[in-house]
């Protein structure tokens, strides 16, 4: 006798095996969303630098196998019980903020950046490398009509996490603030600061960069193979806030000394090497030094309105979910412009 079965399609990911091994491409069911839970069909998800933490194992406690991702857009595909307020077939994102437990003194506070027990997509849980993710629903994200899928995924990182700092950094319109690096947060830093309204410094090794910052919207712009950046900056008055974004310990404490009084060198671009700077160099001028992360899903929220209304964009390369491994490398050689995003 024939028998009707509904064929369960296995879906591909991109998987990290182990702590240090390469990405291998595996097919595995199409997880089922759980009380609060959503599912996405998803359409891209960027590669952050960060993703290194998943790859070689840098973070405590992750669970191997592990999809890493936290630059994730696609469509609402399955809601589990007790999901109320998204649509079947809805464009959302999920970033850095995966959830927070809503419990923790930082949450009771609102404070939910600061949560206590934050889940990271693709390391607390699978993230956006592959076809099908489930995330919490309070990490979603909707995302504008006019903005691209691909386009979109790195605003959930690197975006909110440039537009976010400087939004909250003091500055106002018409003071100095400097961009350290013009790369996938860079890139970013000066198109939210210009316009923010601030006069904006570019800050880059070589004279290569400086036709893009420009563009993007720098009108100032220091080479620091020519020039020494905390001078040029105090020529200028001295910066109101500098924003860190290369991930360089050397070139940041370099910096300290281009901030104007009450000035604030605000630090994204992570790494595990020690800024130097000397207590004087605080206290004269009332300096000071701060480090940044990401921000909530409704900052996200903010951010992609923001680059939809003010036609702010990252620049990217795709790859396909298959070429995870080459992508990952691609971003890791800094040679990217800017931000490398998978599509599904
Ligand atoms: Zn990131
Ligand atoms: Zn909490």
């Amino acid at each position: 006798m024939a028998s009707v079965r509904t064929a369960i399609t296995p879906m591909k990911v991109a998987q990290i095996p182990k702590p240090g091994e390469d990405f291998e491409i595996v097919e595995r069911d199409i997880p089922k969303p759980a009380q609060g839970e959503i599912r996405i069909k998803v359409q891209a998800c960027g590669i952050c630098h960060s993703d290194v933490l998943v790859k070689e194992g840098i973070w405590s406690g992750i669970q191997y196998p592990r999809v890493p991702g936290h630059e994730v857009v696609g469509l609402v595909d399955e809601t589990g019980a007790g999901v109320a307020g998204w649509k079947i077939g809805e464009r959302v994102g999920v970033g850095w903020h995966g959830g927070q437990d809503g419990t923790c003194l930082y949450c009771r506070r609102g404070d939910f950046r600061n949560c206590r027990n934050l889940k990271i997509p693709g390391i607390s849980y699978d993230g956006g490398y592959q076809q099908y993710m489930v995330a919490p629903v309070e990490a979603l994200v909707p995302i504008p009509e006019s903005l691209d899928s691909a386009e979109a995924a790195p605003l959930l990182c690197a975006g909110v996490t440039t537009f976010n700092s400087l939004r909250h950094s003091g500055a106002l319109p018409g003071d100095l603030v400097a961009v350290q690096g013009i790369g996938g947060l860079g890139h970013l830093g000066i198109q939210y600061a210009n316009k923010f309204g601030y006069k904006v410094a570019g800050i880059g090794r070589g004279s290569g960069t400086e036709a893009l910052a420009r563009s993007l919207g720098a009108s100032v712009y220091i080479d620091t193979s020519a020039a020494n950046a905390a001078q040029e900056l105090q020529k200028l008055g001295g910066a109101q806030v500098i924003l860190a974004t290369a991930p360089n310990s050397k070139a940041m404490s370099e910096l300290v000394d281009g901030l104007a009084p009450n000035g604030k060198l605000i630090v994204i671009g992570a790494t595990f090497d020690p800024i130097e700077v000397t207590p004087i160099q605080l206290i004269l001028g009332s300096r000071a030094l701060q480090g940044w992360s990401t921000g909530t899903p409704a900052d996200s929220e903010d951010c992609l309105r923001f680059s939809e209304l003010k036609d702010t964009r990252a620049m990217i390369e795709t790859y396909p979910l298959e070429k995870a491994g080459e992508a990952y490398a691609r971003m890791m050689s800094g040679n990217a412009k800017f931000r490398v995003v998978l599509t599904m």
